[in-house]
């Protein structure tokens, strides 16, 4: 009784997950990444030759997206669920670079995104949702009760990211990271096939200058807040 949809948009690297993560815990909510879904189709695009060389077969990728079955399964040890490609745990494959380059172009099909918009609508029915992305407040819950839209500087995104990145081992440079994040944002801003925008009725929370901490606090509060009204209008 009284659950609610929570909907965190916003730019990449923003720490939108993390502070989504947490906010599910500690709601006993479900917490659904909808990046990991697009990243997901992103590797199954490349597995099946579907990029080649930067470019992108849309025909060919979109005769086989029946293929692709994507699951999440909660890893009770980690705290928190993993991506699932065809059965195989793709949840450290879709988080590097390779992925990180070509995401954004893959989620520009309309095609892709149906499916996926279709899914995420299924798994939040039931409410006690919270889920990211750069849609869900405007195109895949509209009607969220709760929405945040996050936004930090290019600058520090790309920093929070490259410190993620080496400390998984990978080998890139910062001047890739930032590239790629303002890349990402300017695909992700034009696309005309559901741009990232802030919903007018989000909260916009810029965390260029807040620590983990603050920002958890402040989202949290605003979070029960939004309950308690829904719970006394039930
Ligand atoms: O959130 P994350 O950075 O993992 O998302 C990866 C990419 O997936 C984004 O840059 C964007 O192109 C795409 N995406 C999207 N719609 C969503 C979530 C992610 O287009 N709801």
């Amino acid at each position: 009784m009284g659950k609610i949809t929570i909907a965190i948009d916003g730019y990449s690297s923003t720490g939108k997950s993390t502070i989504a993560k947490e906010l599910a815990k500690v709601l006993n909510y479900i917490y659904v990444d909808t990046g990991a879904m697009y990243r997901a189709i992103t590797l199954f695009a490349l597995e099946n030759k579907c990029i080649e060389n930067a470019n992108i077969d849309h025909n060919k990728l979109i005769d086989l997206l029946p293929e692709a079955k994507l699951k999440f399964q909660f890893n009770r040890e980690l705290g928190y669920s993993e991506m699932f490609l065809n059965g195989k745990n793709v949840e450290r494959e879709i988080r590097g670079m390779p992925i990180s380059k070509e995401v954004s172009k893959i989620s520009v099909i309309p095609e892709v995104r149906e499916k996926l918009v279709s899914m995420q609508r299924k798994m939040g029915k039931k409410k006690g949702i919270v889920m990211d992305g750069r849609d869900i407040g405007t195109v895949v819950f509209p009607d969220a009760e709760f929405k945040i839209f996050m936004t930090a500087s290019p600058d520090i995104r790309a920093s929070r990211r490259y410190k993620e990145l080496i400390s998984r081992g990978e080998k890139v440079t910062y001047e890739e990271v930032l590239k790629n994040v303002r890349e990402r944002d300017y695909i992700d801003s034009n696309r005309l096939s559901s741009p990232l925008l802030k919903a007018n009725d989000a909260i916009e929370f810029d965390n260029s200058d807040m620590g983990l901490k603050e920002q958890f606090e402040r989202i949290h509060y605003y979070a029960l807040q939004v309950i308690e009204k829904q719970k006394k209008n039930a």
